[in-house]
């Protein structure tokens, strides 16, 4: 279990992951997603989360390289993300994508990179792709977002390489036990996107209790159930005072039962998109 914000899961390919990170989908290229992503590094997070659909890597990458000498780090000591969008799946259109992504963030190398959503008829050429950058060394970990269990299985028929993540919708109104045990037996780590349900579950009467019995937000009790519960979480916020407030998890301990009150609130309802039917 994580006991401080820069501590790290042991990937299926033995690289380490920070546990916390920052999510910055809709944050805005230029210098809002800068600041955000500086605020972020300066209070000690290690992982940021992009994705070339997010159209703010540059940002992303100034903020990094700015973030690394006023803060005397290396590029090792951080984790970088991103992932190919849907309209550029396939193998060589991946393999493309995935050098632009390097081209706009500037860096040599990305931490993990992963397929976006399973569209059909693609994502098995796009994996090959996707083992093709990491065979090379210009990745260190690959993995999946939005599979389904079946979407797994289906890939793990012409796999040579087991996804090492599988980020997915995951918060209280949608705890996703099926495919967190699924993703357990394969060794696939699972990540959870919108863990605060986009802000939605903030205000929920059961959260807000919780929190007041531990003297903590509702967005930090949800952010360390996700903890608890073994799940790489990447809270988005670009307010340097969130930014702080959702990483200031690591002095406290949700008790059994609290954690139990949280996953009994699973309704399997989504605030995005079903991996099942979207159509983009
Ligand atoms: P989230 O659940 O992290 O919620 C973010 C929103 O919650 C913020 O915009 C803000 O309004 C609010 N918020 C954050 N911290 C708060 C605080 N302490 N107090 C009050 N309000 C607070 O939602 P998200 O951005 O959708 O998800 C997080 C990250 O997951 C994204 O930024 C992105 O990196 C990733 N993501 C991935 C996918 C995917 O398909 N792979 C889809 C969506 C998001």
């Amino acid at each position: 279990m994580a006991n401080t914000l820069q501590a790290t899961v042991t990937l299926n390919n033995g690289i380490q992951m920070p546990w916390f990170g920052l999510g910055v989908y809709l944050a805005k290229e230029g210098q809002e997603v800068v600041d955000a992503v500086k605020s972020a590094i300066r209070t000690g997070y290690r992982s940021i989360d992009t994705a070339a659909a997010y159209r703010n890597e540059e940002g992303v990458g100034q903020a990094v390289r700015e973030a690394l000498q006023e803060n005397d780090l290396r590029r090792e000591d951080l984790f970088i993300t991103s992932k190919v969008w849907n309209s550029h799946q396939g193998y060589e259109t991946t393999l493309a994508s995935f050098h632009e992504s390097l081209e706009r963030l500037q860096l040599d190398y990305l931490d993990l990179f992963l397929i976006h959503w399973p569209v059909k008829e693609k994502y098995k050429d796009t994996w090959r792709a996707l083992e093709k950058v990491y065979s090379e060394g210009k990745v260190r970990a690959i993995g999946v977002s939005n599979f389904q269990v079946h979407h797994l299985e289906d890939l793990l028929i012409e796999a040579k390489v087991v996804p090492a993540v599988n980020q997915i919708e995951l918060h209280p109104y949608l705890t996703q036990k099926e495919l967190r045990t699924y993703c357990q037996s394969k060794g696939i780590q699972v990540e959870a996107w919108s863990p605060l349900g986009q802000g939605n579950l903030l205000t929920h009467d059961t959260i807000k209790t919780i929190a007041g019995k531990y003297g903590k937000s509702a967005a930090q009790v949800i952010l360390r159930w996700d903890l608890q519960s073994q799940i790489i979480t990447i809270p988005k916020s670009v307010h340097e005072a969130r930014i702080v407030e959702n990483a200031d998890i690591f002095d406290f301990s949700l008790s059994a039962e609290d954690v139990e009150a949280i996953d009994g609130l699973n309704r399997n309802q989504r605030f995005g998109s079903d991996p099942d039917n979207f159509n983009f």
